[in-house]
Formats: C-alpha cells, structure tokens, sequence
C-alpha cells in the first residue's frame, strides 16, 4: 500500500483538507496564499509529508495539537514543528513507554476488525520504535501564523492534557480542536489538566464566535453549540453514580459520565472520562 492508498483526503471547508489515517486519526492542512499550516502529524507509520506534498505546494508550517503519539508521532518526518512547551514531557514519556503498545494495538485492533493489513510498504516497525524523540519550537498562547490571505491563531486549553493547543481559522471561522472538544472528552490521564480548569477554560471560550469545531478522530465538523454540551455534562458529573471506564491499552481506570446530546450528531451521546481526585 504506497502513501497515496493509506491516506485520504477530504476538502471540509475552503481550503481547509481534513486527512485520514487508518487508526482513526486526522490531521488538517490550512491553505493560505503564501504558506500552509499542517495540524498535527498522525502516527508517522507512513509518508505524511509526501502525502501533504499532492495536495499543495505551498512551504508547509506545522503544529501539534499535543504530545500523544497519534497526533505527533509523525512529526520526526517534518523539519520544524511547533508544540506547547508544556506537552514535551507528554510527548517524551510516550516516545518511550507508549510507541510498541500503540504499534500492538494497531495491529491487533486491525485484526480483531477482520481488516486487511493496512501496513504501509515502507513501514519498518523496528526502525520505527527505535527513531530518537526529537526537538520542538515553542508555541505561545495567541501567536498568529500569517498564511497569506488567512490567519490562524494558537488558543491554549489546559484539559485533554495540559499542553492542549487548539486552532482558529479566521477565514472560515473554524476552530480546530485537538482532541480537547468533540462528543467525548478524555480527560484522566495524569497529564490531563483538572476538570474544573478546563471547564473555566472552555467557558471563556463561549463568548467568542465559531462556525464550527473540526476534531481530530471525527471527519465531520461540529456546530459550535457541542461547547455547551460539554459544559452540561461537566456540570452534572458525578463520582458517586459514574461508571468506571478502564483504558483499553494502559488499563487506567477512571470514571465516565454520559449525556444525551440533543444536536443532530453521529454520536448520541456526549462523554466525560475524568479522574475523580483531579476535579
Ligand atoms: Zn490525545
């Protein structure tokens, strides 16, 4: 399978492409007049850049969401990239204890799905968990990445982990997410921010103006009231009748409350998975 089958490529909005990647994560290319700015950089099992080369030509900016492995992994393959300094340790810790796990998984849940294998042929799994962690450039809070034409503006949200970096289009009004807004916020992990800051976070948010919300493990835009659903389900968490949810590769447990979502969505429902000693 060449780069070109393994990746896929959808125009969500004008000159906003949304990528697949098997393994259920997208990364977003912005087009502006002069440069590009690539959100994030998938697992890295594959050729993202030579991917990215067919749909522009444009020098390519990029910048990571966070520091999971399914979001940055991918980005020992670009030349200068851009993080919140706080996710560096995110980044390394998963660099080191987390990339075989994920290779696993992948494989398994492949498997398990009676999938093809979707490896692509250039893909060496040794080569892959033994490639060195690399260095970032540090992003600020409110710095603009001028594309020509469009700007894109860095939002920092503590939650998903600390270091969640969001971004907001200014020519189409679309904030891309991470994974720190859809139908289901995962926010136990150790480097997740405390609930309670990434709702005042959130809440501050409300009074800004977006036409939509693009996530990185969903390939259809949310309507920005998907904010507010979250809110209310943050406010009626609760520890004493939330289900424990258990992490299907590290085996964390945390606790998980759900909502109905009254929004035309693919998913019914709106998922809190939270840390009940980090609210
Ligand atoms: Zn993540």
């Amino acid at each position: 399978m060449s780069f070109s089958d393994y990746f896929g490529a959808e125009q969500v909005s004008e000159g906003v492409f949304h990528i697949y990647e098997p393994g259920g994560v997208y990364t977003t290319l912005i087009l502006g007049e002069e440069k590009a700015l690539l959100i994030d950089t998938g697992y890295g099992f594959e050729d993202l850049p030579a991917f990215v080369r067919t749909l522009t030509d444009l020098p390519v900016q990029v910048v990571l969401t966070h520091g999971h492995t399914d979001h940055a992994g991918g980005s020992r393959l670009f030349g200068e990239v851009f993080i919140n300094p706080e996710d560096i340790p995110v980044y390394l810790w998963y660099e080191k204890t987390q990339k075989k796990l994920i290779v696993d998984k992948f494989r398994r849940d492949r498997a398990a799905a009676g999938l093809p294998d979707v490896w692509p042929e250039s893909f060496n799994a040794a080569a892959y968990l033994a490639a060195p962690p690399r260095e970032f450039k540090a992003l600020k809070n409110g710095q603009i990445f001028d594309l020509g034409g469009r700007r894109e503006e860095i939002i920092f949200l503590p939650g998903h982990t600390r270091g969640s970096v969001m971004v907001f289009d200014d020519k189409t009004g679309l904030l891309f997410s991470g994974d720190n807004i859809s139908s289901s916020l995962w926010i136990f992990f150790d480097h997740s921010a405390p609930l309670s800051q990434y709702e005042a976070g959130l809440k501050a948010l409300m009074g800004r103006s977006f036409s939509g919300i693009l996530y990185a493990h969903d390939g259809f835009i949310y309507p920005p009231q998907i904010m507010e659903e979250l809110l209310t389900t943050i406010s009626r968490v609760d520890p004493e009748t939330d289900r424990v949810f258990i992490h299907p590769r590290t085996g964390q447990r945390a606790l998980k409350h759900r909502e109905k979502s009254r929004l035309d969505l693919p998913h019914p429902y709106i998922y809190v998975v939270y840390e009940p000693s980090r609210m």
